[in-house]
């Protein structure tokens, strides 16, 4: 199968408890490409200006990540700011810049349009509904969002839920996008909405997968320290879409809880470090190994 993934290819200002990083690598399409090439070979569809790093770049290759789809361009990479407190749940966004973004329109390479699964990772809603529409016959269509877009483009954002087969998003996000205070009715009013599944992510609290006649409770990793949680969400989405792309099953209820759990192994490795740090040094028996602590954390 193959899976193409569209999302922001960024510089991060980060500052957490643990210190101040500035115009590190980050971005939603980096953190999924990375975490998604344990299991498959991800097509990456993005922008970068010309001050982003080659050595990113030759990484992405060496980690297997199909760039056909990264342009390069004049100007300024993406540009993200953002600060978090002692709860590694709770960041306050200081600057968006979107630069090289702002007009961005691919047009995806030909073999990109017979992608089987398709992830809209965080990124302006008009930017994923134009690349979704270039995609031919996609088996599987997920997205995600923050709350920039659920409250700058509301209308686009709703048009494009439609027509996704999952939704990742956390907590928040969805109690604001559904205006609903309980969880699970706000993943019903989601489940209403198109999508067959809804994956709410609560941070250290792990995540909940809801679909009409489904409910899988992930836990996250216990983890001590949580040195920048920039990325778990995109980590865990990429691991997620990864692995049922690598097992060719989309709708197997087993796989998505394999899936799940995988999901939750990269974002709980990706918060280890600053930015994208983690990647540089985790191999596939890291990943493996924490799925079986995984199964002895909830075994009795
Ligand atoms: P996460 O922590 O999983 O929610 O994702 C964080 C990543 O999203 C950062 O690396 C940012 O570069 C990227 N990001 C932040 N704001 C936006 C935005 N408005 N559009 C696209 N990507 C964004």
């Amino acid at each position: 199968m193959s899976l193409i993934i569209v999302g922001s290819v960024a510089f991060d200002t980060i500052e957490t408890p643990y210190g101040r990083r500035e115009k590190i690598v980050g971005g939603s399409g980096t953190y999924c490409s990375l975490s998604a090439s344990f299991f498959t070979q991800p097509e990456i569809v993005a922008v970068v200006g010309e001050d982003f790093p080659k050595e990113t770049i030759e990484f992405f290759k060496n980690r297997r990540i199909d760039i056909r789809g990264l342009e390069i361009r004049p100007g300024k990479t993406f540009h993200w700011e953002a600060r978090y407190g002692d709860d590694p749940n709770q960041r306050s966004t200081i600057k968006t810049e979107l630069n090289v973004f702002q007009d961005f329109k691919p047009l995806l390479p030909p073999d990109y349009r017979q992608a089987d699964i398709v992830f809209l990772a965080n990124i302006d809603p008009d930017l994923q509904d134009d690349i979704l529409a270039q995609v031919q016959k996609p088996k599987l269509v997920a997205m995600d969002t923050m709350n920039l877009w659920i409250n700058t483009k509301p209308d686009s954002l709703l048009k494009v839920l439609e027509k996704v087969n999952i939704y990742f998003a956390n907590d928040e996000e969805v109690k604001m996008l559904t205006k609903e205070t309980n969880l699970i009715k706000a993943g019903n009013k989601i489940l209403e909405r198109g999508p067959s599944l809804v994956v709410i992510k609560k941070g250290e609290h792990g995540a909940l997968v809801l679909g009409e006649d489904f409910v899988f409770g992930v836990l996250a990793y216990p983890c001590k320290e949580v040195v920048d949680p920039t990325g778990a969400g995109d980590s865990f989405a990429g691991g997620f879409l990864g692995y049922l792309d690598k097992v060719r099953a989309i709708n197997d209820k087993n796989e998505i809880r394999k899936a799940s759990v995988y999901g939750s192994v990269l974002a709980s490795y990706v918060i280890e470090d600053f930015g994208i740090e983690r990647f540089k040094s985790l191999t596939q028996q890291d990943v493996e190994d924490r799925f079986s602590d995984f199964k002895n954390l909830v075994s009795f």
